[in-house]
């Protein structure tokens, strides 16, 4: 039997916030993250990022952050969103699996790290194990 709870979260979609300067890993997202069950927002540099999640808060599950974008850096937008938002979970993307950058990333607070180029199963598990277990 479904209570009412229990449908509202089946019908509810998950906000994902994407922060990538190239709009093409943006279509790479949204072609692997299912529509029915998350609504992607779109921004293209660190700046935008932070007012994003300043503007929408709770509302926003989690961040995808590139680290290496023009205007402000996805490890200093990531410091500034820390500074009024300890819990929305950032997971930080960088072009290469250098240990020094998941350090850094960590570092400036995000929760985890994907290396480019993007393994489909891999963000989809990462984006999952920081959602609600009900899903
Ligand atoms: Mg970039």
């Amino acid at each position: 039997m479904f209570t009412l709870n229990k449908l509202k979260r089946m019908l509810k979609k998950y906000k994902i916030l994407v922060a990538d300067d190239e709009s093409l890993n943006f279509l790479f997202y949204s072609e692997i993250i299912n529509p029915e069950k998350f609504e992607l927002i779109y921004v293209e540099n660190g700046k935008d990022a932070i007012k994003t999640v300043y503007e929408m808060g709770d509302e926003i599950s989690l961040v995808l952050m590139d680290m290496k974008m023009p205007e402000l850096d996805g490890f200093a937008a990531t410091r500034e969103i820390r500074k009024f938002n300890t819990s929305i979970p950032i997971i930080a993307q960088t072009a290469y699996a250098y240990k020094e950058d998941y350090d850094n990333a960590i570092a400036a607070g995000c929760n985890d790290y994907i290396s480019k180029p993007i393994h489909e199963d891999e963000l989809l598990a990462k984006i999952f194990s920081f959602l609600p277990k009900e899903m």
